[in-house]
Parts: C-alpha cells; structure tokens; sequence
C-alpha cells in the first residue's frame, strides 16, 4: 500500500497558501483568522474523508476513521499553526501525510481493528501564547486548563477568548484517554538527514532541557566621567558569560548544545554603564547525566565572571525536562514500515520539544522524521524535498497499518 503522492503534494500546496509570506514562506500563528481558515480546510478535508470530527475544550480538533473492534485509537497528527514568517513544511507536514495515510487506507478499502484518528493541536509553536504545546499539555494533564485559557499575547489577548472568538471552543473534555499508539512524522530541523542523504529518521527519543534565567546587577554610572577602573559593568560579565556558555559546551563536548538566546540590558543607552542585565541560558543534550554535569560548571563559570567584574547576580535553574523515550513497540512499528517503504534511514535524536512529547506521557508515541534543507527551520527558506516527504508519508502509512491492525 503507497500514498498517493500527487494529492498530497496538492494538499500542501493548498494548506501552504493560507498565510502564505510574499517570499513564499507562512506567517498562521495560533488562533488568528488565517489558522481559522487553515482549521477550516483541514475540517472539510476530514469531513470528506468520512472522519467523524470533534474540537476538545483547547480547539485540539480530532477525525476519527472507525475500526473494526471497539479499541483505543492509533493517533496521527502535529499542528497547523506556525512561527512569524516561518515555513510551510513544519507542523503542516505532519497532519497532511497523516490525512493522506488515511485516504490511502480508503483507497485502498482497508478496514483496521484500532481506528484510525487525525488530531491537530492547538498553539504548538509557542510563538503567540506561552507556554510552546500548550494544548497537549492540557491533554497530558500537565498544563491546568484554565491556566492555559488565561494566557495571553503580546496585545494582551487571551488565549480562550480567541479559541471562542474563531469558534473552535470544543465541547469535548480535553483530558487524556488510552490510545494505542501516537504517531508524529515532522521535519528534523537539523542537518543530519540530508549530510547523509537519508529520507527517514526513525525517532528513539527527545533530548534532555534545562533552562536557567540570569540577573547580573552592577553600578550604573555614566559612560563619560566614569574611569575605567571603578566601574562595574553587568554587561561586560554577561559577556563573559555568553562566551563561557559556549566553552562549556566545547569542554563536554558529545552532543551537549548550549544558548544564551534571550538577553536584556537595562538602561540599554548609548551613554549609561548597564546596571542591570538579565539572560537566559539553554542546554541540551540527550543523556540528563551530562545536564547534571553541566549545571555546577555553570554555576561556577557565573560565580567567576561576575568576580571579576565586581558585580553580584541571582541565578536561577527554573525549569528541567528529561529525556523522553519513545515507546519500543512504537519505534520498532517505524522502523519495520521505513525498510518496507524502501527508504534511506537511521535512528536520530530530537533536539526539539513536539506535541509527541507530552503524548508519550499519556501513552505509546513516537515519530519519524524527514529532511530539512541545509538543517534550516522556523524560517521561510524551510524545505523538504517531495521524494522525501512520499518516504516519510508512506513509512508513516506503513507504521500505521501495522499498529491498527488489518481487520
Ligand atoms: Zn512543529
């Protein structure tokens, strides 16, 4: 059984044009109009499809294919909202050959034990409402809902007013229920697909994230009367800092990633000695051993660099993830439907949080990934090349098939 690769070039091609960018790549954040109209399409195709559509209490919409015996579902999905000028292939990608799995099912007149259900979740990327997968969350029981309904954008907006407002405000409970396997086909959105001319990356986990915030106070003075050697500047120890966070990476060395990606200097003028900086720090890696090592020499590259400059600091480690492994039986189905699809693939790591991170505390999930241009995302140059794609979407099939059973 194959995936019908011209309709589902179509379909991405269809869904690719709502919100497009004038260089071609996709600005559709979380409950605006255009994601509505994205929702929109994605619920007629469901509809014509025979899936039975529903819209949980955070706007998850679910399509569900019935089964031969009264089972828990095999899941696929990811989300249709995306980043400010971001691409067409993040999030999309992942319902869309979800959606042409199923239709190959129909073509090919296959009845399944489990059903078969296409979810798309709300507010994924993060970008407009904080925190990023804000509704799988909720579905995990990990996120309160009404903590996620009170989040609001930059304008001050709440997130459940504007479920409300684009009519997506579902009546189903958004709590979780067994299901017998969720899968996620996404981009990778890092290079190691394509340096070694793979199409598939059969997923085994996500990696392990700590996130830690940075306030570095010293004496704002003025930029002019003030010598150099009485000053006590914070942004002069953030540097240090920064170029520390990046060392510390290269001393571990392995897979460990390190980024100080967020970083705010007060007064922030041209003629003031910053007094006050805060940052954010951000590590990686797939084993949580690593993180435990890294954090202390953190601490320690801190404690260092703001001895030098004389300046004093909070540090604050606020937030830790492990390490999620994907479900064996689950892994295992991908891996047994990538050599059945024919395709060029190896185990990988995820170095991004998905929605097929909170599914995999609720039950058995994993995901496939496919290649991502020079390893570029959340940018309008985000590609994937259609042969990859019709490998991902039929080992995505191929995965499915075997986990829902033949009838
Ligand atoms: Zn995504």
């Amino acid at each position: 059984m194959k995936v019908n690769r011209k309709r589902l070039e179509d379909s991405i091609l269809e869904l690719g044009r709502i919100g497009e960018t004038p260089r071609g790549g996709l600005t559709r954040l979380a409950l605006t109009d255009d994601d509505k109209r994205a929702r929109d399409q994605m619920v007629r195709w469901m509809r014509t499809a025979g899936l039975r559509v529903s819209v949980d209490q955070m706007g998850n919409i679910f399509g569900e294919r019935p089964g031969a015996e009264p089972l828990p579902p095999v899941i696929v999905g990811s989300h249709v909202d995306s980043v400010p000028t971001g691409g067409k292939y993040d999030g999309q990608l992942g319902v869309l050959c979800g959606l042409e799995a199923i239709r190959a099912l129909d073509d090919a007149r296959t009845r399944t034990r489990h059903p078969v259900t296409l979810a798309i979740f709300t507010n994924e990327e993060g970008a407009r409402f904080q925190p990023a997968m804000i509704a799988s969350g909720v579905l995990a029981g990990k996120i309160a809902l009404e903590d996620a309904y009170n989040a609001r954008d930059r304008d001050g907006v709440r997130l459940g007013d504007e479920l409300e407002r684009i009519g997506y405000l579902g009546a189903e409970p958004c709590v979780a229920r067994p299901f017998r396997a969720y899968l996620e086909l996404h981009i990778e959105q890092g290079p190691a697909l394509e340096e070694e001319g793979l199409s598939v990356g059969i997923v085994d986990g996500i990696v392990a994230i700590s996130w830690s915030r940075l306030t570095i106070h010293g004496v704002q003075d003025h930029a002019g009367p003030t010598p150099m050697r009485i000053r006590h500047d914070a942004l002069v120890a953030a540097a240090d800092v920064v170029t520390g966070v990046r060392r510390l990476a290269r001393e571990i060395g392995g897979d460990l990633v390190t980024t100080v990606g967020n970083l705010t200097a007060h007064p922030n003028i041209v003629n003031a000695i910053p007094g006050r900086v805060t940052l954010s720090i951000d590590m990686r890696d797939p084993r949580g051993e690593t993180l435990d090592r890294a954090l202390p020499m953190l601490d320690r590259l801190v404690e260092d660099a703001c001895a030098r400059e004389g300046v004093t600091y909070e540090l604050d480690h606020y937030w830790r993830v492990p390490y999620t492994a994907f479900a064996p039986d689950v892994v295992a189905a991908v891996e047994r439907a990538a050599k059945g699809a024919g395709t060029r693939h190896r185990h990988i790591l995820s170095g991004a949080g998905h929605d097929a991170q909170y599914m995999a505390a609720i039950g058995p999930a994993g995901m496939i990934f496919v290649p991502s241009r020079d390893g570029r995302s959340h940018c309008e140059e985000e590609f994937t090349a259609m042969d990859d794609i019709e490998h991902g979407a039929n080992t995505l099939l191929g995965a499915v098939l075997e986990l829902a059973g033949r009838a």
